[in-house]
C-alpha cells in the first residue's frame, strides 16, 4: 500500500525537506566490450585486453556488440521502462590521460531506455515509488595509476571501451532510507535479469549521488552531486553528511553550489571536486562512425519473454500461492541465489514427503532464514558456498516432518552437519538421535517422573497447572529430548489429573 509520509530534517529555523537523485553505472555482463571483441574478464594484468578500438589507434572503427544491446534492453525490460526502438550514440568530449580517443561514445538526447518507475519497500513497511529518468549506454575509460612510480602516471586501458549502463533516476528520494532501497532493488534487478553481476568489489555498479534540501513544498533546490560512490553505507553517508553540510550552510545565509564533489570514505565526509562554472562543456554530437541503433518490436518481444521470473512476481506468488509471510518473501526473494535455493528446496522437500509444497513452504521458509541464513553469516558464507547441499537440508526438514526426529533434536542435527558434513539421516542413526514414540517406553518415563516428584504432583493436583510443563520437561529430559512431544502430552495429562 503507497502511504506517503513526508519525512523532514529539523533544522535551527524550520524543516527541510532532502531530495536525492541517482546516477547509478552498471557495467553489463557481457564477455566482450562495447564496441570491440576484447575481453572485459575482471583482475586480468594491465593492458592485456586491449584491442587497436580500445586504445583508439587511428583508423579504428567501432563494431557494435550485439549481446550490450540484448542486455540493455533486458535491463530496461526487468525495471519496468519504455524501450526505445531507436537510439542515437553520441560523443562526449573531453581530455583526459586515461581516454585515448578524446571522447566516449555515450547516449544523450536518444537513449536505448525511457521512463519507468520502481516500487521500493522500506522498513516501516510501506513502500514508495521511485520513477526512473532512462537508461543509457556508455564505454567506461581506462584507469589512471598513480602509485607505480614516484614521478609517473600509469595507465591501463583493461576497462577502456567497456559497456556501461547508467541509470537515471528522478529526484524522487526523500531519505537515505529510500535512495538505498532504490539502490537494492535496482542491484537485485540486474541481478536476475542477469545483465549485471551487481559484484560492488570489483566496482561493477557505483552510483553518482545528487543530494539537495529545501523547504517543504518549496522548489527543488541547488544540488551537490557526489562521484563514483560504490557501497550502499557510503552512499547513506554522503546523503547524511550532504544533508548536514547544506542546511548548515543556508541558515547561515550562505548558498549551496552546484558542484562535483568526491567522497572520503576515512572520514565519511566530502569535498569540492569542481564547480559547476569549472563544469566541461562536451560538445555531444552523433558519432559519425555509428549509425542510429534500430531495432523491432519482435526483437524486445523475445527478450522479454526469456526473461526469468522477477524479484516482484516471485515474491508475489510465494506469498500468495504458496503461504510464506511476506517478510520471510521479501528475504528470500533479495538474492537470486536465495529465492533458488529455497525453491529447489522446497521441490524436493515435496518430493520426499508426498505432501503438496504449500504445507511445506512456510517451515522451510523459516529452516532457510532461521537456521540456514544464520549459520551462513555467522561464517561469513554466501548461500552459494553454503556447507549444507540442497539434498542434506530437504532431508533433514523430511525427518523432522515425517516424525522421525523433534524439532529441538534436528537443531542438534543441523549443528553436526554444520561441522562435520556429514548427511543427516547417518548422524541420527550413528547417534541414536531418533525420536521415541513408542506409549509403552514413554509411560514407563513418566511413572518414573512421577515417582520422583511427588510433591510436584501434589501441587499441581492442588491446582498449579502450570507444573504440567514442568512434568514434560522431566520426561524429554530423561528422553534426552527424545521422546515425542505429542505423545508426551497425551500420555502424562491422564495420569497426572489422576
Ligand atoms: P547531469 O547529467 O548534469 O548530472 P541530470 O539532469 O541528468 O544532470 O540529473 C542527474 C541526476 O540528478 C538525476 O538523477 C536527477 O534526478 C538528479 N537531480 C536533478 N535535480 C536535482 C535536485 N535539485 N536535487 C537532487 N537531485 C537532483
Ligand atoms: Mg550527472
Amino acid at each position: 500500500m503507497e502511504q506517503f509520509i513526508p519525512k523532514y530534517v529539523q533544522g535551527a529555523t524550520g524543516d527541510w525537506e532532502v531530495v536525492i537523485g541517482l546516477e547509478i553505472h552498471a557495467q553489463v555482463a557481457s564477455e566482450a566490450k562495447l564496441f570491440s571483441g576484447s575481453s572485459t574478464k575482471f583482475g586480468a594484468e594491465p593492458n592485456t585486453h586491449v584491442s587497436f578500438v580500445c586504445s583508439a589507434m587511428p583508423g579504428m572503427l567501432p563494431v557494435i556488440n550485439e549481446e550490450c544491446i540484448r542486455q540493455a534492453v533486458r535491463t530496461g525490460l526487468a525495471m519496468g521502462c519504455e524501450i526505445h526502438l531507436r537510439s542515437v550514440f553520441d560523443r562526449k568530449n573531453y581530455f583526459y590521460a586515461d581516454l585515448p580517443q578524446g571522447y566516449q561514445i555515450s547516449q544523450f538526447k536518444d537513449p536505448i531506455v525511457g521512463e519507468g518507475e520502481i516500487v521500493v519497500d522500506l522498513e516501516d513497511g510501506t513502500t514508495k515509488t521511485i520513477g526512473v529518468e532512462r537508461l543509457h549506454l556508455e564505454q567506461d575509460a581506462g584507469k589512471s595509476m598513480h602509485d607505480q612510480h614516484p614521478t609517473q602516471t600509469y595507465v591501463d586501458l583493461n576497462r577502456s571501451g567497456v559497456a556501461l549502463m547508467e541509470i537515471v533516476s528522478k529526484p524522487d528520494m526523500r531519505s537515505a532510507e529510500e535512495a538505498g532501497a532504490y539502490f537494492r532493488k535496482i542491484r537485485t534487478l540486474v541481478r536476475y535479469a542477469g545483465t549485471c553481476d551487481g559484484n560492488m568489489d570489483q566496482g561493477s555498479m557505483r552510483a553518482d549521488v545528487n543530494v539537495s534540501v529545501r523547504r517543504p513544498g518549496a522548489e527543488l533546490g541547488i544540488r551537490s552531486e557526489t562521484k563514483n560512490v560504490n557501497s550502499v553505507r557510503f552512499m547513506m553517508q554522503v546523503i547524511a553528511f550532504e544533508t548536514r553540510r547544506q542546511i548548515d550552510l543556508l541558515e547561515d545565509g550562505g548558498e549551496v553550489l552546484q558542484e562535483t564533489r568526491q567522497f572520503d570514505p576515512a572520514s565519511g565526509t566530502t569535498s569540492s571536486l569542481r564547480s559547476k562554472e569549472e563544469a566541461h562543456d562536451y560538445r555531444y554530437f552523433p558519432d559519425p562512425d555509428l549509425l542510429p541503433l534500430e531495432f523491432t518490436q519482435e526483437f524486445v518481444d523475445d527478450l522479454a519473454k526469456a526473461l526469468p521470473e522477477l524479484p516482484d512476481d516471485k515474491r508475489n506468488r510465494l506469498i500468495n500461492d504458496l503461504g510464506v509471510s511476506a517478510y520471510n518473501a521479501a528475504v528470500l526473494v533479495a538474492e537470486k541465489e536465495s529465492a533458488d535455493y529455497f525453491e529447489s528446496l522446497l521441490d524436493s522437500l515435496a518430493h520426499k514427503t508426498g505432501k503438496a509444497k504449500e504445507e511445506l513452504a512456510t517451515q522451510a521458509a523459516n529452516w532457510v532464514i532461521g537456521d540456514l541464513f544464520g549459520a551462513l553469516k555467522k561464517t561469513g558464507k554466501s548461500i552459494s558456498e553454503s556447507p549444507v547441499s540442497l539434498k542434506d537440508g530437504a532431508e533433514l526438514l523430511a525427518l523432522q516432518i515425517d516424525g522421525t526426529i523433534s524439532g529441538r533434536i534436528a537443531k542438534d542435527v543441523f549443528e553436526i552437519m554444520l561441522d562435520t558434513g556429514k548427511n543427516p539421516e547417518l548422524i541420527v542413526e550413528e547417534k541414536g538421535l531418533k525420536q521415541v514414540s513408542d506409549t509403552g517406553a514413554i509411560d514407563a518415563i513418566i511413572d518414573e517422573v512421577i515417582a520422583d516428584n511427588q510433591d510436584k504432583l501434589a501441587q499441581y493436583r492442588g491446582g498449579k497447572d502450570k507444573l504440567f510443563g514442568f512434568f514434560v520437561g522431566q520426561v524429554m529430559k530423561k528422553t534426552q529430548g527424545k521422546a515425542n512431544p505429542q505423545v508426551v502430552n497425551q500420555l502424562l495429562k491422564p495420569k497426572l489429573d489422576g
